[in-house]
């Protein structure tokens, strides 16, 4: 999303006789990541994410729908997936980050382990939380750098207005276990959440660095 972002940016800054901007993209279509945590509680198809990148992308930008297989920084030259070479004077790297689910020792289809970081993660949340009838919910970043500093925080008030609305609250437990000293760096912007996590009933537990999960 970043690069297809800065290539439209450029594309509308630079003089497009003396620039030319190439994105090197294999994906056709890109899905909003941000809506993810509300699409979880709508009744919408998870195509209303998703927009074709030929749709979205300035038309002068030059859009090479491959993989970049190798990049030469002393020469500055991009490999693509066909061999050919791509020379630039000046490389934007966002190739962004994956999950790497591999890395959990647990077979997280059967033990109610969820995420919302993809479309096969949010499609389990989704029906996992249709299903949900009362129970603990733990919500953990697990270590920082994360995607998206307040999306667990944001996706904790979205459940307990679920759960409210729902009727099952009262019989809820939503915690969040956090590996930091608190929500955000910014001291008052942290207070703030943290009183509102109070009046929710969110219980937010910081400087939570785990060992292991047992499933
Ligand atoms: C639940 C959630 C909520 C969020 N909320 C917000 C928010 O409120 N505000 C906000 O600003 N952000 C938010 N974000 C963050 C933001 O949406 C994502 O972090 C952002 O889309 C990531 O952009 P990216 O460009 O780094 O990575 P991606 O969108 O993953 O893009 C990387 C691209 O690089 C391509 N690529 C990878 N390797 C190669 C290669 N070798 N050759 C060619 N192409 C390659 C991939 O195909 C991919 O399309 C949220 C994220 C999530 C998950």
């Amino acid at each position: 999303f970043a690069g297809l972002a800065t290539a439209n940016h450029l594309a509308r800054k630079v003089n497009r006789r003396e620039v030319k901007i190439t994105l090197i993209e294999p994906k056709e279509i890109n899905v909003y990541e941000p809506e993810y945590l509300i699409w979880v509680f709508k009744d919408k198809p998870f195509s209303d994410l998703a927009r074709p990148i030929s749709k979205i992308l300035n038309k002068s930008v030059n859009w090479l729908k491959t993989t970049a297989t190798k990049i030469n920084p002393e020469n500055k030259i991009i490999t693509i997936e066909n061999g050919d070479e791509i020379t630039y004077d000046f490389l934007v790297l966002a190739t962004g980050a994956k999950m790497a689910e591999d890395k959990i020792e647990a077979n997280i289809k059967v033990n109610n382990i969820c995420n919302f970081y993809t479309k096969e993660g949010v499609e389990q949340l989704k029906e996992t939380i249709k299903n949900f009838d009362g129970g603990t919910i733990v919500i953990t970043p697990t270590t920082v750098p994360y995607k998206c500093p307040p999306a667990p925080f944001e996706f904790a008030f979205l459940l307990d207005n679920h759960l409210r609305k729902k009727g099952i609250r009262h019989k809820s437990t939503i915690k969040i276990l956090f590996p930091l000293s608190r929500t955000f760096t910014k001291v008052e912007l942290a207070k703030n959440v943290e009183n509102l996590f109070d009046k929710r009933n969110i219980k937010f537990v910081s400087f939570f660095n785990y060992d292991g999960i047992e499933f």
